[in-house]
């Protein structure tokens, strides 16, 4: 497990480092005012006749949890700030609606590595189908914090994150929500949002931490990032 918690850790360092967000100039009119980088409609992907299975994944779901993470309202989703927090609560509840459950004692684990202020990763569980498989943990994480308010010449001040790492964030959302339907995993899965990441990776390390205390069987991690 410590080979690969170290090579995700790495991932991340690789992924991310001390990069500022790459943010369009252009706004997207069907998107919410002030929303830089936002989502574009795919407009082949939502042709008419085509045929959606009741747990694929549609455009408008994308939309939804992109065009929410990324407005202004959350602030560019500092580490420690109110927007963040609204952030936390969204995936909360959206993993408490799917029948997800919180991997430890609540779904916001606080991190021991950050004295900033609170920051929590949320974490959710989904237990495996298979009697011997499911003591075998597969985790499928982002980060879901970004830089917040940032100077600069433009009047817009607020760094959204559409790309780091709200892209991520959605990704892991929408694959709770598949596999909470299907429950088709015979290993059990572990849905880990990081919070400050943008601090230097501490979310990640502070889970990696505690889960190597549990002797926590890994299989793989998978971390999505932009
Ligand atoms: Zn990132």
């Amino acid at each position: 497990m410590r080979h690969i918690v170290i090579v995700f850790l790495g991932g991340l360092l690789v992924a991310c480092g001390g990069t500022k967000v790459d943010q369009s100039t252009v706004l997207n009119p069907n998107n919410p005012k002030g929303v830089k980088g936002s989502v574009v409609k795919n407009k082949a992907t939502m042709a008419e006749g085509s045929v959606m299975n009741a747990v694929d994944t549609t455009p408008k779901d994308i939309e939804a949890l992109m065009t929410f993470l990324t407005s202004d309202d959350l602030q560019g989703r500092d580490t420690g700030s109110d927007g963040i927090t609204k952030a936390a609560d969204f995936i909360e509840n959206i993993f408490s609606r799917n029948n997800i459950q919180p991997y430890f004692n609540s779904y916001k684990d606080t991190l021991e590595n950050y004295s900033d202020g609170t920051a929590y990763n949320v974490v959710g569980f989904l237990p495996g189908t298979d009697f011997d498989l499911k003591n075998e943990y597969v985790i499928i994480g982002a980060h879901y914090d970004h830089i917040g308010i940032i100077s600069g010449d433009d009047s817009d001040t607020i760094a959204n994150g559409a790309n780091d790492n709200a892209s991520g964030t959605t990704a892991v959302i929408e694959f709770a929500k598949y596999f909470a339907q299907t429950k088709n995993n015979k290993r059990s899965i572990i849905f880990a949002l990081f919070s400050a990441e943008e601090k230097g990776l501490l979310g990640s390390k502070h889970l990696a931490d505690k889960l190597l205390t549990q002797n926590l069987d890994l299989y793989v991690m998978l971390n999505f990032e932009m």
